[in-house]
Protein backbone atom coordinates (compact mmCIF):
# COMPACT_ATOMS: atom_id res chain seq x y z
CA UNK A 1 0.00 0.00 0.00
CA UNK A 2 1.08 3.47 -1.05
CA UNK A 3 0.26 6.27 1.13
CA UNK A 4 -0.40 9.77 0.09
CA UNK A 5 -1.48 13.23 1.63
CA UNK A 6 -3.66 13.54 -1.44
CA UNK A 7 -4.71 11.33 -4.00
CA UNK A 8 -6.45 12.96 -7.26
CA UNK A 9 -8.20 10.86 -9.56
CA UNK A 10 -8.63 12.21 -13.09
CA UNK A 11 -5.91 14.38 -14.62
CA UNK A 12 -8.26 17.08 -16.34
CA UNK A 13 -9.12 20.84 -15.79
CA UNK A 14 -10.25 20.44 -11.58
CA UNK A 15 -7.58 17.43 -11.10
CA UNK A 16 -4.65 18.93 -12.09
CA UNK A 17 -5.09 22.31 -10.57
CA UNK A 18 -6.17 20.72 -7.20
CA UNK A 19 -3.17 18.47 -7.14
CA UNK A 20 -0.64 21.39 -8.09
CA UNK A 21 -2.05 23.33 -5.37
CA UNK A 22 -2.09 20.99 -3.16
CA UNK A 23 1.76 20.34 -3.81
CA UNK A 24 2.96 23.47 -3.90
CA UNK A 25 1.17 23.89 -0.05
CA UNK A 26 3.60 20.70 0.91
CA UNK A 27 1.38 18.16 0.59
CA UNK A 28 2.50 14.81 -0.79
CA UNK A 29 0.30 14.14 -3.99
CA UNK A 30 -0.22 11.48 -6.77
CA UNK A 31 -2.40 11.84 -9.22
CA UNK A 32 -4.14 9.20 -11.35
CA UNK A 33 -4.97 9.37 -15.36
CA UNK A 34 -6.10 6.40 -18.06
CA UNK A 35 -5.39 8.25 -20.73
CA UNK A 36 -1.70 8.50 -21.76
CA UNK A 37 -2.52 12.87 -23.00
CA UNK A 38 -3.06 14.52 -19.71
CA UNK A 39 -5.27 17.45 -19.38
CA UNK A 40 -8.81 15.50 -19.98
CA UNK A 41 -11.42 17.07 -22.28
CA UNK A 42 -11.25 21.18 -22.47
CA UNK A 43 -7.16 20.54 -23.57
CA UNK A 44 -8.09 17.23 -25.82
CA UNK A 45 -11.83 16.90 -26.90
CA UNK A 46 -13.31 20.10 -25.27
CA UNK A 47 -12.43 23.70 -25.20
CA UNK A 48 -8.85 23.85 -26.25
CA UNK A 49 -9.86 22.32 -29.93
CA UNK A 50 -13.34 24.04 -30.00
CA UNK A 51 -11.87 27.26 -29.91
CA UNK A 52 -9.25 26.67 -32.73
CA UNK A 53 -12.07 25.88 -34.83
CA UNK A 54 -14.27 28.32 -33.94
CA UNK A 55 -11.27 30.85 -34.60
CA UNK A 56 -11.11 29.23 -37.60
CA UNK A 57 -15.11 29.91 -38.39
CA UNK A 58 -14.91 33.48 -37.48
CA UNK A 59 -12.03 33.76 -40.01
CA UNK A 60 -13.85 32.30 -42.80
CA UNK A 61 -17.12 34.97 -41.77
CA UNK A 62 -14.07 37.68 -42.36
CA UNK A 63 -12.96 36.46 -45.70
CA UNK A 64 -16.63 36.76 -46.75
CA UNK A 65 -16.39 40.02 -45.77
CA UNK A 66 -12.51 41.37 -46.83
CA UNK A 67 -13.89 42.70 -50.26
CA UNK A 68 -16.26 45.57 -48.81
CA UNK A 69 -13.23 46.61 -46.72
CA UNK A 70 -11.40 46.74 -50.13
CA UNK A 71 -10.04 43.39 -50.41
CA UNK A 72 -9.53 41.94 -53.94
CA UNK A 73 -10.68 38.03 -52.93
CA UNK A 74 -12.72 37.42 -56.15
CA UNK A 75 -13.79 34.35 -54.43
CA UNK A 76 -13.53 32.24 -51.37
CA UNK A 77 -10.05 31.29 -50.85
CA UNK A 78 -9.96 27.24 -50.57
CA UNK A 79 -10.04 25.59 -46.79
CA UNK A 80 -7.59 22.99 -46.14
CA UNK A 81 -9.38 20.85 -43.35
CA UNK A 82 -6.86 18.47 -42.63
CA UNK A 83 -4.26 20.96 -42.43
CA UNK A 84 -6.04 22.48 -39.88
CA UNK A 85 -7.00 19.29 -37.94
CA UNK A 86 -2.99 18.42 -37.83
CA UNK A 87 -2.00 22.06 -36.39
CA UNK A 88 -4.31 21.24 -33.94
CA UNK A 89 -3.86 18.42 -32.99
CA UNK A 90 0.06 19.62 -32.71
CA UNK A 91 -1.42 22.07 -30.31
CA UNK A 92 -3.04 20.23 -28.26
CA UNK A 93 -0.37 17.22 -28.03
CA UNK A 94 2.27 20.51 -27.27
CA UNK A 95 -0.39 21.07 -24.09
CA UNK A 96 -0.32 17.73 -23.13
CA UNK A 97 3.64 18.21 -22.72
CA UNK A 98 3.78 20.98 -20.94
CA UNK A 99 0.43 19.30 -18.66
CA UNK A 100 2.88 16.90 -18.25
CA UNK A 101 6.37 18.83 -16.83
CA UNK A 102 3.72 21.18 -14.70
CA UNK A 103 3.01 17.93 -12.69
CA UNK A 104 6.79 16.94 -12.97
CA UNK A 105 8.04 20.59 -11.16
CA UNK A 106 5.25 20.84 -8.80
CA UNK A 107 6.64 16.94 -7.59
CA UNK A 108 2.87 15.36 -8.30
CA UNK A 109 3.85 11.93 -9.32
CA UNK A 110 1.57 10.74 -11.71
CA UNK A 111 0.28 7.52 -12.41
CA UNK A 112 -1.44 6.01 -15.39
CA UNK A 113 -4.22 3.65 -15.30
CA UNK A 114 -7.31 3.32 -14.37
CA UNK A 115 -8.72 3.97 -10.56
CA UNK A 116 -11.22 2.43 -8.73
CA UNK A 117 -12.00 2.18 -4.96
CA UNK A 118 -12.13 -0.79 -3.33
CA UNK A 119 -13.29 0.93 0.23
CA UNK A 120 -13.79 3.94 1.72
CA UNK A 121 -9.99 4.36 2.18
CA UNK A 122 -7.87 2.45 -0.74
CA UNK A 123 -7.96 3.12 -4.31
CA UNK A 124 -6.78 0.42 -6.58
CA UNK A 125 -4.82 1.33 -10.42
CA UNK A 126 -4.04 -2.02 -11.55
CA UNK A 127 -2.30 -4.31 -9.35
CA UNK A 128 -1.33 -1.35 -7.05
CA UNK A 129 -3.19 -0.17 -3.79
CA UNK A 130 -2.88 2.90 -2.80
CA UNK A 131 -4.45 5.46 -0.21
CA UNK A 132 -4.27 9.02 1.49
CA UNK A 133 -5.76 11.51 3.70
CA UNK A 134 -7.47 13.03 1.76
CA UNK A 135 -9.15 11.18 -2.03
CA UNK A 136 -10.51 14.01 -4.90
CA UNK A 137 -12.79 12.76 -7.75
CA UNK A 138 -12.33 14.27 -10.94
CA UNK A 139 -12.94 12.06 -13.49
CA UNK A 140 -15.36 14.41 -15.35
CA UNK A 141 -18.04 13.51 -18.04
CA UNK A 142 -18.36 12.12 -21.29
CA UNK A 143 -21.06 12.51 -24.16
CA UNK A 144 -24.40 10.42 -24.50
CA UNK A 145 -26.34 9.69 -27.25
CA UNK A 146 -30.35 8.51 -27.28
CA UNK A 147 -31.18 4.84 -27.45
CA UNK A 148 -32.19 4.45 -30.43
CA UNK A 149 -31.75 2.18 -33.59
CA UNK A 150 -28.35 3.44 -35.52
CA UNK A 151 -27.13 5.51 -32.87
CA UNK A 152 -23.75 4.22 -33.34
CA UNK A 153 -24.02 5.71 -36.88
CA UNK A 154 -23.62 9.25 -35.33
CA UNK A 155 -20.59 10.66 -34.27
CA UNK A 156 -20.59 12.55 -30.82
CA UNK A 157 -18.29 15.80 -29.95
CA UNK A 158 -15.08 13.64 -29.62
CA UNK A 159 -15.88 12.00 -33.36
CA UNK A 160 -16.33 15.59 -34.68
CA UNK A 161 -12.67 16.05 -33.29
CA UNK A 162 -11.59 13.02 -35.24
CA UNK A 163 -12.89 14.12 -38.21
CA UNK A 164 -10.56 14.45 -41.34
CA UNK A 165 -12.82 16.12 -43.91
CA UNK A 166 -15.53 18.78 -43.53
CA UNK A 167 -19.11 16.64 -43.80
CA UNK A 168 -21.26 17.88 -47.19
CA UNK A 169 -24.46 17.77 -45.04
CA UNK A 170 -25.00 16.88 -41.45
CA UNK A 171 -27.63 17.05 -39.28
CA UNK A 172 -26.64 18.07 -35.39
CA UNK A 173 -29.32 17.03 -32.81
CA UNK A 174 -29.14 18.84 -29.45
CA UNK A 175 -29.26 22.50 -29.42
CA UNK A 176 -26.93 23.21 -26.21
CA UNK A 177 -23.84 24.33 -26.09
CA UNK A 178 -22.19 22.20 -28.15
CA UNK A 179 -24.48 21.41 -31.05
CA UNK A 180 -24.95 25.28 -31.54
CA UNK A 181 -21.16 25.68 -31.20
CA UNK A 182 -20.26 22.96 -33.74
CA UNK A 183 -23.45 23.96 -36.13
CA UNK A 184 -21.95 26.92 -35.88
CA UNK A 185 -18.05 25.84 -37.13
CA UNK A 186 -19.44 23.05 -39.67
CA UNK A 187 -21.83 25.91 -41.23
CA UNK A 188 -18.90 28.59 -41.60
CA UNK A 189 -16.51 26.15 -43.01
CA UNK A 190 -19.36 24.95 -45.84
CA UNK A 191 -21.19 21.90 -44.19
CA UNK A 192 -24.66 21.82 -44.61
CA UNK A 193 -26.25 21.93 -41.30
CA UNK A 194 -29.40 20.45 -39.91
CA UNK A 195 -30.00 21.17 -36.69
CA UNK A 196 -33.19 19.06 -34.60
CA UNK A 197 -34.16 20.28 -30.90
CA UNK A 198 -36.86 19.33 -29.11
CA UNK A 199 -37.73 22.05 -28.05
CA UNK A 200 -38.12 25.72 -30.16
CA UNK A 201 -34.93 26.67 -30.81
CA UNK A 202 -31.63 26.43 -29.33
CA UNK A 203 -30.15 27.66 -25.55
CA UNK A 204 -33.70 26.40 -24.58
CA UNK A 205 -32.11 27.57 -20.75
CA UNK A 206 -30.56 30.84 -21.45
CA UNK A 207 -32.36 34.42 -21.80
CA UNK A 208 -35.11 33.95 -24.20
CA UNK A 209 -33.50 37.42 -25.98
CA UNK A 210 -30.49 35.11 -26.49
CA UNK A 211 -32.01 31.84 -27.79
CA UNK A 212 -34.45 33.95 -29.87
CA UNK A 213 -31.88 36.28 -31.66
CA UNK A 214 -29.08 33.16 -31.90
CA UNK A 215 -32.17 30.54 -33.49
CA UNK A 216 -33.08 33.38 -36.24
CA UNK A 217 -28.77 34.08 -36.74
CA UNK A 218 -27.88 30.84 -37.11
CA UNK A 219 -31.20 30.51 -39.71
CA UNK A 220 -29.90 33.79 -41.51
CA UNK A 221 -26.44 31.43 -41.93
CA UNK A 222 -28.24 28.83 -43.51
CA UNK A 223 -28.82 26.59 -40.86
CA UNK A 224 -32.01 24.39 -41.52
CA UNK A 225 -33.95 24.06 -38.14
CA UNK A 226 -36.37 21.68 -37.61
CA UNK A 227 -37.77 22.20 -34.20
CA UNK A 228 -40.06 19.62 -31.33
CA UNK A 229 -38.13 17.14 -33.46
CA UNK A 230 -36.80 14.01 -31.84
CA UNK A 231 -34.64 11.00 -34.24
CA UNK A 232 -36.80 7.80 -34.47
CA UNK A 233 -33.71 5.91 -36.39
CA UNK A 234 -30.27 6.16 -38.15
CA UNK A 235 -29.47 3.76 -40.93
CA UNK A 236 -26.81 3.38 -43.55
CA UNK A 237 -27.91 3.91 -46.83
CA UNK A 238 -24.57 4.08 -48.85
CA UNK A 239 -22.30 6.15 -48.21
CA UNK A 240 -24.88 8.71 -46.50
CA UNK A 241 -27.14 8.34 -43.65
CA UNK A 242 -30.60 8.09 -43.33
CA UNK A 243 -31.98 10.19 -40.57
CA UNK A 244 -35.80 9.08 -39.25
CA UNK A 245 -37.54 12.09 -36.97
CA UNK A 246 -40.41 10.56 -35.04
CA UNK A 247 -42.72 12.55 -37.06
CA UNK A 248 -41.29 10.50 -40.14
CA UNK A 249 -39.52 13.04 -41.87
CA UNK A 250 -36.71 11.40 -43.46
CA UNK A 251 -33.43 12.99 -44.12
CA UNK A 252 -30.31 11.91 -46.36
CA UNK A 253 -27.32 13.37 -45.16
CA UNK A 254 -23.67 12.73 -45.21
CA UNK A 255 -23.03 12.62 -41.30
CA UNK A 256 -24.77 12.82 -37.94
CA UNK A 257 -23.76 14.77 -34.70
CA UNK A 258 -24.98 13.74 -31.35
CA UNK A 259 -25.09 16.69 -28.91
CA UNK A 260 -27.44 15.64 -26.52
CA UNK A 261 -25.83 15.82 -23.33
CA UNK A 262 -23.23 14.70 -21.12
CA UNK A 263 -23.09 12.13 -17.98
CA UNK A 264 -20.60 12.04 -15.18
CA UNK A 265 -17.78 9.35 -15.38
CA UNK A 266 -18.72 7.56 -12.32
CA UNK A 267 -18.95 4.07 -14.10
CA UNK A 268 -16.33 1.38 -13.12
CA UNK A 269 -15.08 3.79 -10.51
CA UNK A 270 -16.28 1.45 -7.58
CA UNK A 271 -17.64 4.07 -5.38
CA UNK A 272 -20.51 1.86 -3.98
CA UNK A 273 -17.52 -0.04 -2.28
CA UNK A 274 -16.45 3.78 -0.86
CA UNK A 275 -20.14 4.58 -0.41
CA UNK A 276 -20.25 7.71 -2.11
CA UNK A 277 -23.71 8.04 -3.53
CA UNK A 278 -24.40 9.20 -7.10
CA UNK A 279 -27.53 11.75 -7.47
CA UNK A 280 -30.41 9.42 -9.21
CA UNK A 281 -31.27 12.00 -11.40
CA UNK A 282 -28.00 13.68 -12.96
CA UNK A 283 -25.54 10.88 -12.13
CA UNK A 284 -23.68 13.39 -10.72
CA UNK A 285 -21.37 12.63 -6.98
CA UNK A 286 -23.08 14.13 -4.26
CA UNK A 287 -21.28 17.03 -2.65
CA UNK A 288 -21.92 19.74 -0.32
CA UNK A 289 -20.66 23.12 -0.61
CA UNK A 290 -17.15 22.52 0.53
CA UNK A 291 -16.85 19.79 -2.06
CA UNK A 292 -17.38 16.67 0.78
CA UNK A 293 -18.73 13.95 -0.60
CA UNK A 294 -21.03 11.96 2.18
CA UNK A 295 -17.81 9.70 3.13
CA UNK A 296 -15.39 11.40 5.16
CA UNK A 297 -12.35 12.22 3.42
CA UNK A 298 -13.71 11.52 -0.09
CA UNK A 299 -14.51 15.04 -2.11
CA UNK A 300 -15.34 15.59 -5.78
CA UNK A 301 -14.90 18.87 -8.36
CA UNK A 302 -15.91 19.59 -12.04
CA UNK A 303 -17.94 17.82 -14.38
CA UNK A 304 -18.12 14.68 -12.38
CA UNK A 305 -21.20 16.59 -10.27
CA UNK A 306 -22.90 17.87 -12.98
CA UNK A 307 -23.21 20.81 -11.78
CA UNK A 308 -21.82 23.46 -14.00
CA UNK A 309 -19.98 21.80 -16.76
CA UNK A 310 -17.07 24.67 -17.11
CA UNK A 311 -13.43 24.30 -17.38
CA UNK A 312 -12.78 27.30 -14.78
CA UNK A 313 -15.06 25.97 -12.66
CA UNK A 314 -13.93 22.71 -12.12
CA UNK A 315 -10.27 24.38 -11.75
CA UNK A 316 -11.62 27.03 -8.91
CA UNK A 317 -13.35 24.44 -6.87
CA UNK A 318 -10.10 22.31 -7.01
CA UNK A 319 -7.92 25.16 -6.04
CA UNK A 320 -10.43 26.06 -3.36
CA UNK A 321 -10.58 22.23 -2.05
CA UNK A 322 -6.62 22.41 -1.40
CA UNK A 323 -6.21 25.35 -0.10
CA UNK A 324 -9.11 24.51 2.63
CA UNK A 325 -7.49 21.04 2.88
CA UNK A 326 -3.62 21.76 2.58
CA UNK A 327 -2.95 25.63 3.06
CA UNK A 328 -4.84 26.46 6.26
CA UNK A 329 -7.94 28.96 4.43
CA UNK A 330 -10.16 26.83 6.06
CA UNK A 331 -13.38 29.16 4.80
CA UNK A 332 -12.17 28.65 0.95
CA UNK A 333 -14.74 27.31 -1.21
CA UNK A 334 -15.86 28.14 -4.59
CA UNK A 335 -19.41 29.84 -4.84
CA UNK A 336 -21.10 29.05 -7.75
CA UNK A 337 -23.06 32.06 -7.98
CA UNK A 338 -22.66 34.78 -10.90
CA UNK A 339 -20.67 32.66 -12.56
CA UNK A 340 -19.77 34.09 -16.22
CA UNK A 341 -20.16 31.94 -19.14
CA UNK A 342 -19.91 32.12 -23.11
CA UNK A 343 -21.23 29.80 -25.32
CA UNK A 344 -19.00 30.20 -28.71
CA UNK A 345 -21.86 30.39 -30.96
CA UNK A 346 -22.12 32.73 -34.12
CA UNK A 347 -22.03 35.58 -32.86
CA UNK A 348 -20.84 34.51 -29.59
CA UNK A 349 -22.93 34.85 -26.35
CA UNK A 350 -21.87 36.15 -22.82
CA UNK A 351 -24.44 35.52 -20.18
CA UNK A 352 -24.31 35.49 -16.46
CA UNK A 353 -26.23 35.25 -13.42
CA UNK A 354 -30.53 35.20 -13.66
CA UNK A 355 -32.40 35.55 -16.66
CA UNK A 356 -35.27 37.83 -16.97
CA UNK A 357 -37.61 35.25 -16.61
CA UNK A 358 -35.68 33.47 -13.29
CA UNK A 359 -35.17 37.23 -11.80
CA UNK A 360 -39.39 37.67 -12.26
CA UNK A 361 -39.81 34.35 -10.38
CA UNK A 362 -37.67 35.15 -7.89
CA UNK A 363 -38.20 38.52 -7.20
CA UNK A 364 -41.74 39.21 -8.26
CA UNK A 365 -42.05 41.84 -11.99
CA UNK A 366 -42.38 44.39 -10.10
CA UNK A 367 -38.74 44.43 -8.26
CA UNK A 368 -37.61 43.55 -11.46
CA UNK A 369 -36.57 46.43 -14.07
CA UNK A 370 -35.09 45.43 -16.93
CA UNK A 371 -32.56 47.04 -19.91
CA UNK A 372 -31.98 46.36 -23.84
CA UNK A 373 -30.31 47.54 -26.60
CA UNK A 374 -30.15 45.82 -30.40
CA UNK A 375 -28.03 47.28 -32.68
CA UNK A 376 -25.55 46.56 -35.48
CA UNK A 377 -21.91 46.72 -34.32
CA UNK A 378 -19.58 49.33 -36.76
CA UNK A 379 -17.72 46.36 -38.29
CA UNK A 380 -20.78 45.77 -40.54
CA UNK A 381 -21.52 49.51 -41.63
CA UNK A 382 -19.04 48.19 -44.41
CA UNK A 383 -20.51 44.55 -45.12
CA UNK A 384 -23.20 42.97 -47.40
CA UNK A 385 -23.10 40.66 -44.17
CA UNK A 386 -24.57 42.01 -41.17
CA UNK A 387 -24.95 40.27 -37.37
CA UNK A 388 -26.93 41.92 -34.68
CA UNK A 389 -25.70 42.42 -31.41
CA UNK A 390 -28.16 42.51 -28.38
CA UNK A 391 -27.82 43.27 -24.68
CA UNK A 392 -29.80 42.45 -21.59
CA UNK A 393 -29.45 43.56 -18.12
CA UNK A 394 -31.30 42.32 -15.93
CA UNK A 395 -31.74 44.29 -12.23
CA UNK A 396 -33.33 43.69 -8.88
CA UNK A 397 -34.60 46.72 -6.45
CA UNK A 398 -34.76 50.13 -5.84
CA UNK A 399 -31.51 50.53 -5.74
CA UNK A 400 -30.79 48.13 -9.19
CA UNK A 401 -28.47 45.79 -8.38
CA UNK A 402 -27.28 43.27 -11.30
CA UNK A 403 -28.42 40.51 -11.16
CA UNK A 404 -28.11 39.31 -14.83
CA UNK A 405 -26.38 39.97 -18.21
CA UNK A 406 -26.90 38.43 -21.56
CA UNK A 407 -25.28 39.79 -24.59
CA UNK A 408 -25.00 38.52 -27.84
CA UNK A 409 -22.78 40.05 -30.91
CA UNK A 410 -19.74 40.34 -32.06
CA UNK A 411 -16.73 40.91 -29.06
CA UNK A 412 -20.10 39.28 -26.78
CA UNK A 413 -16.61 36.57 -25.18
CA UNK A 414 -14.50 39.23 -24.73
CA UNK A 415 -16.85 41.72 -23.38
CA UNK A 416 -18.45 39.82 -20.34
CA UNK A 417 -15.26 38.93 -18.26
CA UNK A 418 -15.09 42.52 -17.19
CA UNK A 419 -18.67 42.88 -16.12
CA UNK A 420 -18.58 39.96 -14.55
CA UNK A 421 -15.90 41.45 -12.23
CA UNK A 422 -18.25 44.34 -11.42
CA UNK A 423 -21.32 42.06 -10.97
CA UNK A 424 -19.72 39.80 -8.95
CA UNK A 425 -18.50 43.22 -6.57
CA UNK A 426 -22.05 44.01 -6.46
CA UNK A 427 -23.03 46.81 -9.02
CA UNK A 428 -25.94 48.79 -9.94
CA UNK A 429 -27.09 50.04 -13.22
CA UNK A 430 -25.84 53.41 -11.55
CA UNK A 431 -22.43 52.53 -11.44
CA UNK A 432 -22.38 51.51 -14.88
CA UNK A 433 -24.07 54.85 -15.75
CA UNK A 434 -21.15 56.36 -13.82
CA UNK A 435 -18.91 54.35 -15.69
CA UNK A 436 -17.41 56.93 -18.65
CA UNK A 437 -17.84 54.47 -22.17
CA UNK A 438 -14.69 53.68 -24.55
CA UNK A 439 -15.74 54.57 -28.33
CA UNK A 440 -15.92 53.36 -30.37
CA UNK A 441 -16.60 49.81 -29.05
CA UNK A 442 -19.54 47.85 -28.82
CA UNK A 443 -19.11 47.13 -25.41
CA UNK A 444 -19.52 51.22 -24.44
CA UNK A 445 -23.29 50.41 -24.92
CA UNK A 446 -23.00 48.65 -21.95
CA UNK A 447 -22.87 51.66 -19.94
CA UNK A 448 -25.00 53.83 -22.31
CA UNK A 449 -28.38 51.90 -21.88
CA UNK A 450 -31.55 54.13 -20.29
P1 LIG B 1 -12.18 16.32 -17.37
O1 LIG B 1 -11.44 17.46 -17.97
O2 LIG B 1 -13.11 15.57 -18.23
O3 LIG B 1 -11.07 15.33 -16.79
C1 LIG B 1 -11.40 14.10 -16.23
C2 LIG B 1 -10.23 13.16 -16.42
O4 LIG B 1 -10.43 12.00 -15.62
C3 LIG B 1 -10.09 12.66 -17.86
O5 LIG B 1 -8.79 12.93 -18.32
C4 LIG B 1 -10.34 11.15 -17.76
O6 LIG B 1 -9.55 10.41 -18.67
C5 LIG B 1 -9.95 10.87 -16.32
N1 LIG B 1 -10.61 9.68 -15.74
C6 LIG B 1 -11.91 9.36 -15.79
N2 LIG B 1 -12.15 8.24 -15.09
C7 LIG B 1 -10.93 7.87 -14.57
C8 LIG B 1 -10.52 6.79 -13.73
N3 LIG B 1 -11.39 5.90 -13.25
N4 LIG B 1 -9.22 6.70 -13.41
C9 LIG B 1 -8.31 7.62 -13.86
N5 LIG B 1 -8.66 8.65 -14.65
C10 LIG B 1 -9.95 8.77 -14.99
N6 LIG B 1 -15.75 24.59 -20.73
C11 LIG B 1 -15.42 25.90 -20.72
O7 LIG B 1 -15.26 26.48 -19.64
N7 LIG B 1 -15.27 26.60 -21.89
C12 LIG B 1 -15.43 26.02 -23.10
O8 LIG B 1 -15.28 26.69 -24.12
C13 LIG B 1 -15.77 24.65 -23.14
N8 LIG B 1 -15.93 24.03 -24.32
C14 LIG B 1 -16.21 22.70 -24.34
C15 LIG B 1 -16.38 22.09 -25.57
C16 LIG B 1 -16.69 20.75 -25.64
C17 LIG B 1 -16.87 20.10 -26.99
C18 LIG B 1 -16.83 19.99 -24.44
C19 LIG B 1 -17.14 18.52 -24.50
C20 LIG B 1 -16.67 20.59 -23.21
C21 LIG B 1 -16.37 21.96 -23.14
N9 LIG B 1 -16.22 22.62 -21.93
C22 LIG B 1 -15.92 23.95 -21.91
C23 LIG B 1 -16.39 21.91 -20.65
C24 LIG B 1 -15.02 21.53 -20.04
O9 LIG B 1 -14.27 20.79 -20.98
C25 LIG B 1 -15.23 20.71 -18.77
O10 LIG B 1 -16.08 21.42 -17.89
C26 LIG B 1 -13.92 20.42 -18.06
O11 LIG B 1 -13.02 19.73 -18.88
C27 LIG B 1 -14.19 19.59 -16.79
O12 LIG B 1 -12.99 19.30 -16.14
P2 LIG B 1 -12.92 18.05 -15.15
O13 LIG B 1 -11.57 18.11 -14.51
O14 LIG B 1 -14.10 17.98 -14.29
O15 LIG B 1 -13.01 16.76 -16.10
P1 LIG C 1 -26.41 20.69 -22.98
O1 LIG C 1 -27.03 20.16 -21.75
O2 LIG C 1 -25.96 22.10 -23.04
O3 LIG C 1 -27.40 20.48 -24.21
C1 LIG C 1 -27.92 19.22 -24.52
C2 LIG C 1 -28.92 19.39 -25.64
O4 LIG C 1 -29.32 18.11 -26.09
C3 LIG C 1 -30.19 20.13 -25.24
O5 LIG C 1 -30.57 20.94 -26.31
C4 LIG C 1 -31.19 18.99 -25.04
O6 LIG C 1 -32.50 19.35 -25.30
C5 LIG C 1 -30.74 18.04 -26.12
N1 LIG C 1 -31.13 16.66 -25.91
C6 LIG C 1 -30.89 15.89 -24.82
N2 LIG C 1 -31.36 14.66 -25.04
C7 LIG C 1 -31.91 14.65 -26.28
C8 LIG C 1 -32.57 13.67 -27.06
N3 LIG C 1 -32.76 12.44 -26.59
N4 LIG C 1 -33.00 14.03 -28.29
C9 LIG C 1 -32.83 15.29 -28.74
N5 LIG C 1 -32.21 16.26 -28.05
C10 LIG C 1 -31.76 15.93 -26.84
O7 LIG C 1 -25.23 19.67 -23.29
P2 LIG C 1 -24.00 19.76 -24.25
O8 LIG C 1 -23.62 18.36 -24.52
O9 LIG C 1 -24.25 20.68 -25.36
O10 LIG C 1 -22.89 20.40 -23.31
C11 LIG C 1 -22.61 19.83 -22.03
C12 LIG C 1 -22.04 20.85 -21.12
O11 LIG C 1 -20.67 21.10 -21.46
C13 LIG C 1 -22.70 22.22 -21.19
O12 LIG C 1 -23.84 22.29 -20.39
C14 LIG C 1 -21.61 23.14 -20.72
O13 LIG C 1 -21.65 23.24 -19.32
C15 LIG C 1 -20.35 22.44 -21.18
N6 LIG C 1 -19.85 23.11 -22.38
C16 LIG C 1 -19.43 24.39 -22.24
C17 LIG C 1 -19.04 25.10 -23.33
C18 LIG C 1 -18.61 26.52 -23.15
O14 LIG C 1 -18.32 26.93 -22.04
N7 LIG C 1 -18.55 27.31 -24.21
C19 LIG C 1 -19.03 24.52 -24.66
C20 LIG C 1 -19.46 23.14 -24.69
C21 LIG C 1 -19.87 22.48 -23.58
P3 LIG C 1 -33.47 20.00 -24.19
O15 LIG C 1 -33.04 21.43 -24.10
O16 LIG C 1 -34.81 19.81 -24.79
O17 LIG C 1 -33.24 19.21 -22.94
Amino acid sequence: MQTYDYLVIGGGSGGIASARRAAAHGAKVALVESDTALGGTCVNVGCVPKKVMWNAASLAEMLHDAKDYGFALEKMPAHDFLALKAARDAYVQRLNGIYARMLETSKVERILGRARFLDARTVAVGDRRLTAKAILIATGGRPTRPQLPGNELGIDSNGFFALEALPASIVVVGGGYIGVELAGVLTALGSKVTILTRAAGVLREFDELMSVTLTEEMAKTGVTFMPHTEVAKVERRGTSLRVTTQNHAALEVEALLWATGRKPNTEGLGLEHAGVRVDAKTGGVVVDDWQNTEVPGIHAVGDVLARLDLTPVAIAAGRRLADRLFGGKTAAKLDYTNVPTVVFSHPPIGTIGLTERQARERFGDAAVKVYTTRFTNMYHAFTARKTPTVMKLVTHGAEERLVGAHLLGIGADEMLQGLAIAIKMGATKADLDATVAIHPTASEELVLMS
